[in-house]
């Protein structure tokens, strides 16, 4: 890696390489848990950022190539749908490292799960919509078909998201392009996507700052912002000493407020 960082987008092709076999992807977890009010989770192997503070980093960078196991489509959306029917939840989600890395696996997997009538939440850094416009259209290709797309943005700024990432400032930008994307194919904003802002890190004028950039692509993004902290496992405090962030805000895991779950 450079000293301007790497490059996200180079880095899902690598990435890919081994976590992606045919149409298969591996997954390292699937489980029920809190958020969104209660939904059905599949946590996929490998990402293409290195976030100094990412919860999943054991699983997302620093063992992806042996991590997990590999599922077909079919497979990852038949445990979903089960898991959720027998919890009864209306909702599954695809997170842990970064789902679009692997394309045609979750076309195949949002097409399953939303014909089997649940609601389908997709949490992506952005990167790769931003990069390559078709995947944007066909995202859009699930407007109306209970999908949302969480782009999660790493910072408010180019400065900010290479502090967190190590990755090259202008990448960042990619995920605001991400945003800009999925509206222009038809995606409602605010609804159908939405970005959340990892905050831990910024002050008040990061905060408007960012703001007005989403109220720039759409007022909709801005007002539906979803922030995001830090959540201090033990596992993320570890990696944080190692990586040097300090968040200026963050929760222990029993004080998160009801608000952000
Ligand atoms: S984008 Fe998300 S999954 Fe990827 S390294 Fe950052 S926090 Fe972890």
């Amino acid at each position: 890696m450079g000293q301007q960082g790497y490059d996200p987008v180079e880095l899902a092709d690598v990435v890919a390489r081994a976590v992606v076999r045919g149409e298969a992807r591996r997954y390292y977890r699937f489980r029920c848990d809190r958020w969104y009010g209660g939904i059905a989770t599949a946590d996929v192997v490998g990402c293409n950022l290195r976030c100094g503070f990412c919860w999943a980093w054991r699983y997302t960078w620093a063992n992806y190539e042996r991590a997990g196991s590999f599922y077909s489509a079919d497979e990852v959306c038949e445990r979903l749908v089960r898991m959720a029917r027998r919890r009864g939840l209306e909702q599954v989600r695809v997170s842990g490292g970064e789902p679009t890395i692997g394309f045609d696996h979750l076309v195949k997997l949002m097409e399953c799960v939303t014909s089997s009538g649940l609601h389908f939440v997709l949490e992506t850094n952005g990167v790769l919509i931003g990069a390559r416009e078709d995947y944007a259209r066909r995202l859009a290709g699930f407007r109306g078909a209970s999908i949302e797309v969480r782009v999660s943005i790493k910072g408010t700024s180019p400065e900010e998201f290479h502090m967190l990432t190590k990755a090259r400032p202008e990448a960042w930008r990619l995920q605001l392009r991400a945003l800009e994307l999925l509206v222009a194919e038809g995606l409602k904003p605010g609804d159908e996507v939405y970005p959340a802002v990892m905050l831990s890190f910024t002050d008040e004028r990061g905060v408007k700052r960012i703001k007005r950039l989403l109220a720039s692509i759409h007022p909709a993004l801005a007002s539906s912002l979803d922030p995001e902290y830090v959540i201090l496992y033990k596992h993320v405090e570890k990696l944080m000493s190692m990586t040097g962030l300090k968040p200026r805000k963050a929760f222990r895991p029993h004080e998160v407020p009801d608000e952000l779950v």
